[in-house]
């Protein structure tokens, strides 16, 4: 039987979003269990539609 990796299933339950942090551009992790984002420059917690409605124009 064929396997095959599930990225979601690791440990880390940091997704690599693709945003950019709203406050200082750094790259944003999406904190799946939360539905919240973090930067990974300035810490910063935004909330996913937060992000979402910035990045949707
Ligand atoms: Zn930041």
């Amino acid at each position: 039987m064929a396997e095959f990796e599930n990225p979601y299933a690791s440990e880390d339950p940091f997704v690599r979003a693709h945003f950019d942090c709203l406050d200082c551009g750094g790259k944003l992790w999406e904190y799946a269990i939360q539905r919240q984002m973090v930067c990974e420059d300035c810490r910063e917690v935004f909330s996913s539609e937060d992000v979402f409605d910035a990045h949707v124009c």
